[in-house]
């Protein structure tokens, strides 16, 4: 071969036997046919499916109990992958502690194609008199952003079959390791794996799992696949990379979320801590029945309004004030300002993701702001 064809060829080992212990990064987006015309190496061009999110998709599944995954580029995407498997004129069920970023899609993407009621989920005779004939999906959200309200996924789950609609939950502030909607009556679970299952706030990623492989699913992998929102393939070798330590990291997270809200729920510039692992929270008893521990999330109001609640997401030296959650280092936002004018999140309402750190460092940092 001439040097040309060399360069382009040499190295190039198509059937790799190095058995690797750890997978390696497969960044090709196409793979080789077979003389039939087959693949028998299981893929055919990266945007359909690739060995890395593959891998991932299996993990995720396994995980959650479901019996499949689709892994997307974002969490948002994840979401929208699933409202755009809908029939238009689809009415959907959310709560009124949506998620900012999904409430503004369903209101803005799809507010011409969907039909959308925000409401109170906490209370079950709310979702019971939601109902329409043309409901097809109840989107839950537990705990929820920012106000850690917790639903009943196991009665709502009861409400769901019995009018024959699809119950979807949006589980990141629990990640996988501490609460299985599926497991619980849910028939899809979605994750914004930017969030705990990343875990370094290095990489964007979200996800689907199902509960049974049916006909919605097959629109949702249609979607994924010829929508083409996909993670890539070294994305979802560090998700990968990161769910070999979720479960540690979550137990983690949990004691020091706990921890945290312990000590500001005495504090006297705290006027309220949102924490399901309270037992003053208000869904304390739902918590403990579906999630095995609480997590890293929680949200306070302070005295003295927004002005003090940016005073102090300033003040803090070791918390870095950005926006995002469940990374190893710990976050404090004052979140009002980041939903923008029409939010109806308390103005005083500080959100912290508590991290990795020392839990006596963290409390140090909290004092001295709040001081
Ligand atoms: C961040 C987040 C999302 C959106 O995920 P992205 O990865 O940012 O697109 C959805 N739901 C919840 C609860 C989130 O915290």
């Amino acid at each position: 071969m001439k040097p040309e064809t060399l360069a382009i060829h040499a190295g190039n080992l198509y059937k790799i036997s190095t058995k690797d212990v750890t997978p390696p990064i497969n960044l090709s987006t196409t793979f080789l046919r077979d003389e039939d015309g087959g693949y028998s190496g299981g893929h055919m061009y990266s945007r359909v499916s690739n060995p890395n999110r593959s891998a991932l998709e299996k993990a995720l599944a396994d995980l959650e109990k479901g019996a499949d995954a689709c892994a997307f580029s974002s969490g948002n995407t994840a979401g929208m992958s699933l409202f755009q498997a809908l029939k238009p004129g689809s009415h959907i069920i959310a709560p009124d502690d949506m998620y900012w970023g999904f409430k503004k899609q369903l209101q803005t993407i799809f507010k011409d194609t969907l039909e959308i009621d925000f409401i109170d989920q906490t209370d079950i005779a709310v979702i019971k008199s939601s109902i329409k004939e043309n409901t097809v999906l109840i989107w839950v959200e537990t705990p929820s952003n920012p106000l850690l309200k917790i639903t009943d996924v196991t009665a709502i789950a009861k409400i769901a079959k019995e009018n024959n609609l699809i119950l979807a939950c949006d589980s990141t502030f629990a990640s996988p390791c501490l609460q299985n909607p599926i497991s619980l009556g849910a028939d899809i679970v979605m994750h914004s794996s930017t969030k705990y299952i990343g875990g370094h706030s290095d990489v964007l990623g979200g996800a689907l799992i199902t509960a049974t492989k049916n006909e919605l699913w097959e629109k949702i992998r249609n979607v994924q696949q010829i929508g083409g929102a996909v993670p890539s393939p070294f994305d979802c070798y560090l998700l990968l990379r990161s769910i070999k330590t979720l479960p540690y990291r979550m137990r983690a997270h949990s004691a020091n979320g706990l921890a945290l809200a312990l000590y500001l729920q005495k504090h006297d510039q705290v006027e309220a801590v949102f924490y399901p692992g309270l037992r003053e929270h208000p869904q304390h008893e739902i918590a403990k029945t579906q999630m095995s521990d609480f997590g890293g999330m929680l949200s306070i109001l302070v005295k003295g309004g927004a002005a003090e609640a940016r005073r102090i997401v300033n003040a803090v030296k070791l918390f870095a004030q950005a926006t995002s959650l469940g990374g190893v280092e710990s976050l404090i936002e004052h979140r009002a300002s980041i939903e923008g004018p029409d939010t109806k999140t308390p103005q005083n309402l500080i959100r912290i993701s508590a991290g990795l750190e020392h839990i006596d460092d963290l409390i140090d940092d909290l004092k001295q702001a709040l001081a």
